[in-house]
């Protein structure tokens, strides 16, 4: 299942070249060409899916254990101390390929800085609130 002028769906299927770190029947994993720090990867499912909500079960049961295996490697071959694993979904959250894909990004000691969220003050009142509010759509 592929979408015809999908970048990341050519690039996945190998139609169009990429810096591929790691390769099986599912995925392909390359290389970010704007990394946020050495070694930025994106991990690509070779089948279409927009957004983690229209993933199939398949791909969804083994994303999580490619990550670990390209953080792990990432450890070792680049000496970094840790890594993000970050999936972005809809325009607000910050997506700008509607091909599923999950980033994976060195840290290292010395930078570079990268801005997380600010953590925020919500009362239980609020917090019981919003949890019945997503609870409601979940039953
Ligand atoms: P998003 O913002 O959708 O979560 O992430 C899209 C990512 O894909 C960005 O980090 C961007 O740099 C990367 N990207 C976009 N087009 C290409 C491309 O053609 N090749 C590679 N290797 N990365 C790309
Ligand atoms: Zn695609």
């Amino acid at each position: 299942m592929k979408e015809k002028d999908c970048i990341f769906c050519k690039i996945a299927n190998g139609e169009i070249p990429s810096a591929t770190i790691y390769e099986d029947p599912d995925f392909r994993v390359i290389l970010d060409l704007s990394p946020a720090s050495r070694g930025h990867a994106l991990i690509l499912p070779k089948n279409h899916f927009a957004d983690l909500c229209s993933l199939d079960e398949r791909t969804a049961e083994k994303v999580l254990s490619v990550a670990a295996k390209i953080g792990a490697a990432m450890k070792k071959s680049l000496n970094c101390s840790g890594f993000n694993v970050v999936q972005n979904n809809g325009t607000a959250a910050g997506q700008t390929v509607f091909h599923f894909h999950v980033h994976v990004i060195p840290r290292y000691d010395n930078g570079p800085v990268m801005v997380a969220w600010e953590p925020g003050k919500a009362s239980a009142e609020e917090l019981a609130e919003v949890a019945n509010q997503i609870k409601g759509e979940l039953q």
